[in-house]
């Protein structure tokens, strides 16, 4: 099996992009698993030559690489092959396979008017402007994995334009003519290319190559069953990395959205994936990316993780050092990198000062008793451990005749300046005696620390 993914460089690498970079990967893994060697060539289609730059080149790679699909060929940049399409496109003028047309978008419109709105355009040989493809009678049947086959009767298709009048040659002949060369035998793709697929068949036929095995792949949807777009939330790969997912959890979140192997809660691994993983599983219908869902199984490989490689991967993330204390106790709380600065950042950059309602609410006038008896029986406590801490703050309540919420949220606000935190007795033991101490009196004198 050859596969490829045939990104366009036009803006950066989407997630149904990334889907198909990652289902043609799979194919082509497992495929080599099972005794057949493949291979995935990563191709650019920078026929667009606006439009495609080179940073969203590289945002590309940098995409695939984060996500660990690495391609065997490539990057093969699509331009680099003009000259053998402007080679096939004289070789079609020759044959007479193809013509020249000064043709405009309005005579082709005054023809159909002429011939029928359901006919597809023929014109006429004037040796001069565009290039159109002559489409033959018959028809042409598409062999799909996913959508099984579907018959294109030609009557209905337009003389595909292949090249414009400067011989600079068009996108449907360029993909044919570089997936015949590169010897793809399957071509997996989002849906959205179904048309081109005909016009694509047309150009292996004047070639006289057996046509490659298709898959397309279904639409992405949001939650809310529309189109995946920004509104949806992220809708790139690099925007998932910067909210903190990590890659092997959008790898199987991706890998389970719309195929019919199993539900979108399990948790396997790149080898189990490779394994299992079959294009002809795919569902037809529209998969519905949920940004939640993907959250979920994100937490669920956090939690997994070793701390030492979650404390790395945070580190990477935040910039910061020095983390490992606070991602043990945070570990069970967070659902992405991006949770835990929030959840577990005052324990190194003090409480936070932007939640008067919590201080209002814990520390007045009960709070500060509550405190001032937390002091003094924290001030004594010898080792200062989670153990320790736990035992000692379980018994203030009864002591001070006040609800354990009172006490916990009293101590919880001092320290954090909110009540949201990692287990409170873990997080004053990482804090230890001294640091907590001075946050209970700044919090005693009304001052945030
Ligand atoms: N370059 C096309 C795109 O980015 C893909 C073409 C193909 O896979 O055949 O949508």
């Amino acid at each position: 099996m050859r596969v490829r993914f045939a990104p366009s460089p036009t803006g950066a690498l989407h997630i149904g992009g990334a889907r198909a970079a990652l289902y043609n990967h799979l194919a082509a893994r497992g495929a080599t698993r099972r005794g057949d060697p493949s291979t995935f060539v990563l191709r650019i289609e920078d026929t667009d030559r606006e439009r495609s730059t080179e940073e969203n080149v590289a945002q590309i790679l940098d995409a695939l690489q984060w996500l660990g699909l690495d391609w065997d060929e490539g990057p093969i940049s699509q331009v680099s092959h003009e000259q053998r399409h402007r080679e096939v496109v004289e070789d079609f003028l020759a044959r007479g396979l193809a013509y020249r047309t000064t043709a405009t978008g309005d005579d082709v419109k005054a023809w159909k008017e002429q011939h029928g709105q359901e006919k597809g355009y023929r014109g006429e040989d004037e040796g001069e402007g565009a290039v159109r493809l002559r489409v033959p009678e018959g028809e042409t049947v598409v062999h799909d994995l996913i959508r099984g086959d579907t018959t294109f009767a030609h009557v209905h298709m337009d003389d595909p334009v292949i090249a414009r009048a400067d011989g600079s040659p068009l996108y449907n002949l360029a993909v044919a003519v570089d997936d015949i060369d590169l010897g793809i035998t399957h071509v997996v793709r989002g849906e959205d290319h179904i048309s081109n697929t005909p016009k694509q068949l047309l150009v292996y036929e004047a070639l006289g190559v057996p046509a490659p095995i298709y898959a397309h792949l279904p639409l992405l949807h949001g939650p809310d069953g529309k189109k995946l777009s920004k509104r949806h939330g992220a809708a790139s790969v690099q925007e998932l990395r910067d909210a903190g997912y990590l890659p092997e959890a959008v790898i199987n979140y991706l890998a389970l959205l719309g195929w019919g192997d199993s539900d979108d809660q399990t948790i396997l691994s790149r080898d189990e994936l490779e394994e299992r993983f079959d294009l002809a599983r795919v569902t037809k219908h529209p998969a519905r990316f949920d940004e939640t869902k993907l959250k979920w199984l994100n937490g669920k490989y956090l939690r997994e993780m070793s701390v030492d490689d979650l404390t790395a991967r945070l580190e990477a993330h935040t910039g910061r050092t020095g983390l490992r204390g606070a991602v043990e106790i945070s570990q069970e709380k967070i659902g992405t990198l991006d949770d835990f600065w929030p959840l577990a950042g005052f324990l190194f950059d003090g409480p936070k000062t932007d939640d008067a309602k919590a201080r209002e609410q814990w520390l007045g006038e009960d709070g500060q008793r509550i405190l001032g008896r937390v002091r003094e029986v924290l001030a004594g406590l010898d080792p200062f451990d989670t153990e320790t801490v736990e035992a000692a703050l379980r018994e203030l309540p009864q002591t001070l005749e006040a609800k354990p919420k009172a006490v916990f949220q009293a101590v919880r606000v001092a320290l954090a300046g909110t009540t949201i935190s990692p287990g409170l007795f873990e997080s004053v033991a990482l804090l230890g005696r001294d640091e907590t101490l001075r946050r209970i009196d700044l919090a005693s004198q009304g001052v945030p620390a």
